[in-house]
């Protein structure tokens, strides 16, 4: 154990006052962070290419009303040193955290003393950032991420009791809107439910999308939807919305327990001031929420949550496997298994390559869960001896639209596959190679718009001036369509087309925002 907590991230600056912001909540406002400038007016981070170590920071949540009916006694105790004490008949064990938060602190003390802030200063200046909370079912992760989102019953959450994601959007967005507004922010939503990717933003039936790996992008999930956002209202009506699909199911320790990973990632997309105006930097903020380490017999899970739960402690497991070898410096330079689980695929950015990642360790006090707590904080420890060499991503527009065209490519070649095996007529004066853009089917001709999103749609998607990115877009949609006509009426769909009958468009349909995320080619998450 280190004598001292390493001290990852530096002081944030303060603003002398809160600027008046429209729609953000005045509870959530003195947070207010002013990134720092260089005279060019280009963001500088000292952070970039140094090796830097996974802040690590444990939050020990209050005792339930559960378990101070069964008179459990709490053996998990915050000393002022951030250090974590636990002491249990036979059991003592101290662990030391960057920071430790007992069970009287609240959602605001934890986003203040948790990093957060730096965090979301090193997204919006172009890094690839994570935050992450991991501990046992029960444990408050997806408090403290998200506040009681997931109990408040189709509710917003109130403002005081706002997760660090909350606090999070409002940070990013005082940032657009007030200082910055040359920054674009998008949001896309997935979980990982027994072994599968699905896209929690997409309209229709969760369908699983693949991941794939590439030499410039890592691993990235395919036929992902963006949603640009500009307000805190539509980021919170993605997360509500998003949310409200993610599998959850109730058992013993938890009536809300989540049954998935779910991964919520912020691109930042910002046009370079200075040196080179030709190029763009996309920074991410991705926030985790895994599902919790849970031992059956405690849990009492049977039939579908059995199987749910030894995928969710297959994947935790390979989270761990790879954990200890990356704090190996012998083994780390061998081959790392990321490729064990969805889970570790995608976070093998975080944890291994250039990102840069906070993890909210969640602990209960309770003596039941001493077990439990050990394990949590025994894989705090080794997780804060993992390094990453952080560094900015900036992308050159030509290399963006070379990604981009592939990508316009493959969703063309697929858009013919499906328009066949529909047989569905190709645009007339196409050639197979110069497919145009979908928009020809009725669903496509209305404007639509992402769960929850409001206000007026960006674009039509039938526009003439149609930018490539408008395009991808307009691909990935109409593609979408065909695929679910594809599997639910494969004989109706293109009667319904051919016969030219406008039906409606679906009420949920997405708007998709612009694609910055998906063509960078940036080494993140979820790119
Ligand atoms: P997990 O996501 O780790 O499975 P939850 O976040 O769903 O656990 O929390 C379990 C229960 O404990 C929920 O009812 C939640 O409201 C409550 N809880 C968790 N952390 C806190 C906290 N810091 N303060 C108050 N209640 C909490
Ligand atoms: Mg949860």
């Amino acid at each position: 154990m280190s004598p001292k907590p390493e001290r990852l991230h530096g002081p944030v600056s303060q603003p002398p006052a809160p600027p008046q912001l429209l729609g953000l909540p005045g509870s959530l406002l003195p947070t207010l962070v002013v990134f720092p400038r260089s005279p060019a007016g280009e963001q500088e981070d000292s952070m970039d290419r140094k090796e830097t170590c996974l802040r690590v920071v444990v939050r020990v949540r209050p005792l339930t009303c559960q378990e101070l009916r069964r008179g459990d006694q709490r053996v998990v105790h915050c000393l002022g040193d951030n250090t974590i004490y636990v002491n249990a008949a036979g059991q003592e064990a101290a662990f030391r955290a960057s920071a430790a938060f007992d069970a009287g602190t609240s959602q605001e003390g934890l986003f203040e003393g948790s990093g957060m802030k730096r965090l979301i200063e090193l997204a919006a200046n172009g890094f690839s950032c994570t935050a992450f909370a991991f501990g046992q079912t029960g444990s408050g992760k997806t408090y403290s991420l998200m506040g009681p989102l997931a109990q408040s019953e189709g509710q917003p959450v109130t403002p005081y009791l706002g997760g660090l994601m909350q606090r999070a959007f409002v940070c990013l967005l005082e940032q657009t809107q007030c200082y910055r507004p040359g920054l674009v922010l998008s949001a896309s939503y997935v979980e990982i439910h027994n072994e599968q990717v699905r896209d929690l933003l997409s309209p229709g039936p969760p369908r699983p999308l693949p991941v794939r790996w590439s030499k410039t992008r890592g691993f990235y999930i395919e036929n992902l939807l963006t949603v640009e956002f500009g307000s805190l209202e539509a980021i919170m009506d993605l997360l509500q919305e998003g949310t409200r699909r993610r599998r959850s199911a109730a058992h013993v320790l938890n009536r809300h327990s989540s049954r998935s990973h779910a991964l919520l990632t912020i691109r930042i997309h910002r046009k370079a001031l200075s040196p080179d105006p030709s190029s763009c930097q996309q920074g991410v903020l991705c926030f985790v929420d895994l599902a919790g380490s849970e031992r059956v017999k405690d849990t009492g899970s049977a039939g579908e949550r059995l199987v749910e739960a030894s995928n969710i402690n297959r994947s935790l497991l390979a989270l761990g496997h790879c954990i200890s070898l990356l704090v190996d410096p012998r083994r780390r330079r061998n081959h790392i298994p990321y490729r064990d689980s969805k889970l570790t695929r995608l976070l093998a950015e975080s944890l291994g390559g250039s990102g840069i990642t906070l993890m909210v360790a969640c602990i209960s006090p309770s003596s039941r869960c001493l077990p439990e707590t050990l394990r949590t904080l025994r894989f705090a420890s080794r997780a804060k001896k993992v390094t990453t060499k952080p560094m900015a991503h900036r992308v050159s527009r030509e290399k963006l639209l070379r990604s981009l065209e592939q990508e316009i490519q493959a969703l063309r070649e697929e858009n013919l596959s499906l328009r066949q095996q529909l047989r569905l007529p190709r645009i007339r004066g196409e050639s197979p190679a110069t497919h145009t853009p979908p928009t020809q089917l009725p669903e496509c001709q209305g404007e639509s718009r992402a769960p929850g999103q409001r206000g007026a749609p960006r674009r039509a998607p039938g526009s003439a001036r149609r930018s490539l990115s408008g395009l991808l877009q307009d691909f990935v949609l109409e593609n979408e369509q065909l695929r679910r006509w594809l599997l639910s009426t494969p004989a109706a769909a293109p009667a319904a087309v051919l016969s030219g009958q406008p039906r409606p468009p679906p009420a949920s349909a997405p708007r998709y925002g612009p694609p910055p995320a998906r063509l960078a080619g940036d080494r993140t998450l979820s790119a």
